[in-house]
């Protein structure tokens, strides 16, 4: 087997990886497979190394929407990153089922903020928010009310009386994807992957990143850059950088009802049904600072089927079949940290992408990549510039 195309550690031994490669990628998810992915695309080598199996964590448990939750809550650099990745969707999904067979079947569903049923002031000031955030940034969304609520989504019930619905949103299969970039990945020559490989150390010269130390040895690349979710702090904390992101667990549940029982996303709260084109419906999610633990509790369990419930009573009739848990990498104000590492050379992060790395991969690593190469970026970096110092 030649240096540097490991299938992963399989001996007791240490051993160095000479062949000194352009790039290495800590971390499998989304955001480390579509790094390796587009920077072999441009050309570069890479070497991905993952401490389990790439594709297994957030970016597996998510759910798959391709927008923020109530998206006129967060501020402009979430927006605009949105923006720009909801345009690079479409043509990233065709070209991984060209490449690899592998349908990520995006698909545009819309999505529907239910309002509370009051008269206060709140539904009325949500609803100016979301409008003149909508004009500000050219989104079509509208405030809808019973007649149109009921065509586009009969069966609901709460029988809101206002809601807010934006068209364009899609959701995208995630698992899918991931196994789209996996094979996409694995077709490429520039990249090897390293799996069941954790990093347990960044090393340097003078402050200079130089590759990293595994259980399986030394590797090394002119660049290192960390995409390890919610265990990015873990790393560059050992070398005092201080990033700030920790884990927030969500829980989610599964059904399958079959097709037609829900047309659209479904958002009420902070909770949401998500509606796949082959009939699974998704019901997300709880928020828990909890640590590394990806436990599944009884208690979420009963919450989000409750929930299900009052929102589509039908699926009272059919079972959940699977739930499952994963580890948001939350980070302050849930803006992702995308850039150089201050204080070292050739060291870099994009991570703490919290509620919507699904969402903002495409655009974050767009910008990163070319942070790294040393070339204008379409939006300003400055608001995700990592954090600690
Ligand atoms: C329940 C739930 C619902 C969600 N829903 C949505 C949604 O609808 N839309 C949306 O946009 N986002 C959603 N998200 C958020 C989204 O899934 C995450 O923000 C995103 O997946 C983060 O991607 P990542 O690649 O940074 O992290 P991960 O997918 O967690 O990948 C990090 C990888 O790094 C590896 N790693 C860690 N430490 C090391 C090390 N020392 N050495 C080597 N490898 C290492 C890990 O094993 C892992 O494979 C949801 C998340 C959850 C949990």
């Amino acid at each position: 087997m030649p240096l540097g195309t490991s299938g992963g550690y399989t001996g007791p031994f240490l051993w160095i990886n000479i062949a000194v490669s352009d790039f290495i990628v800590i971390g499998g998810g989304i955001i480390g497979m579509l790094s390796s992915y587009t920077l072999a695309c441009k050309g570069f080598s890479v070497k991905l190394i993952e401490s389990q199996r790439c594709g297994q964590e957030a970016s597996w448990a998510g759910g798959g929407i391709v927008s923020p939750l109530n998206p006129w809550d967060y501020p402009s650099s979430i927006t605009k990153l949105a923006s720009l990745s909801q345009r690079s969707y479409p043509l990233l999904v065709e070209q991984l089922l060209d490449r690899t067979g592998i349908d990520s079947e995006l698909y545009q569903t819309g999505m529907m903020t239910i309002l509370p049923d009051d008269d206060d002031l709140s539904s009325r000031q949500v609803t100016e928010k979301a409008l003149t955030w909508a004009n500000q940034y050219d989104i079509e969304l509208e405030s809808v009310e019973p007649f149109f609520i009921d065509q586009c989504q009969p069966g609901l019930g709460l029988h809101p009386q206002q809601c807010l619905w934006l068209p364009r949103v899609c959701n995208v299969r995630n698992p899918r994807l991931l196994s789209a970039l996996k094979k996409a990945i694995s077709q490429r020559p520039l990249i090897s992957v390293h799996e069941n490989t954790p990093v347990t150390e960044l090393l340097f010269e003078q402050r200079k990143a130089q590759g990293v130390l595994t259980k399986a040895g030394k590797f090394y690349a002119d660049k290192t850059l960390v995409t390890s979710g919610a265990w990015s702090h873990q790393l560059l904390n050992t070398i005092g950088a201080g990033v700030k992101i920790w884990p927030i667990r969500g829980q989610m549940l599964l059904y399958r009802p079959g097709p037609e029982l829900l047309n659209t996303i479904v958002l009420y709260g902070n909770r949401y049904l998500i509606p796949r084109k082959d009939g699974h419906i998704l019901v997300g999610s709880t928020l828990e600072n909890v640590g590394f633990d990806k436990t599944t509790t009884e208690q979420a369990c009963a919450e989000l089927k409750a929930f299900a419930e009052s929102m589509l009573p039908a699926l009272a009739d059919y079972p959940v079949i699977q739930q499952w848990a994963g580890l948001r990498p939350a980070s302050p104000a849930g803006i992702p940290q995308i850039g150089p590492i201050h204080g070292y050379e050739n060291l870099f992060i994009n991570a703490g992408h919290y509620r919507n790395g699904v969402v903002l991969a495409p655009g974050s690593v767009q910008i990163l990549i070319d942070q790294m190469l040393g070339q204008p970026t379409s939006l300003d970096c400055g608001p995700y510039q990592p954090l600690g110092h």
